[in-house]
């Protein structure tokens, strides 16, 4: 009996055990227990990704678009706080400028992920 490492989590495993066992992974047919294959979770988290950084991107855009037509509306509309509505404009820009930096913020670390 050889231990190897299991191909899921590196755990030590004997080799003739049929599944891990520390995390199941089924090392007769080299399935996990949701029963996809090693290539389809990579797929899968591939696809999470790519989900992943365009919401991120989505994201930063909305953000910039909140910010920009504060910023608009303000300048247009007189600088002067002096209703709601001019503060609805002076909110506009603080959340989508903090929402922009904080999402860049996340694209960033997403990306050294
Ligand atoms: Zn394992």
């Amino acid at each position: 009996m050889a231990i190897i490492s299991c191909p899921s989590c590196n755990d030590n495993i004997s080799s003739k055990a049929k599944t891990c066992s520390n995390c199941n992974f089924d090392l007769i047919n080299n399935r996990s227990v949701s029963g996809l294959t090693d290539e389809q979770i990579a797929s899968k988290n591939t696809l999470a990704r790519i989900k992943r950084k365009y919401s991120l991107q989505m994201q930063a855009t909305g953000s910039l678009v909140v910010f920009l037509l504060g910023v608009l509306l303000w300048y247009v509309g007189g600088r002067e706080v002096n209703n709601i509505m001019d503060a609805l404009k002076v909110g506009m820009i603080a959340v989508g400028s903090a929402w922009y930096l904080l999402t860049r913020v996340r694209l960033v670390a997403f990306k050294r992920q």
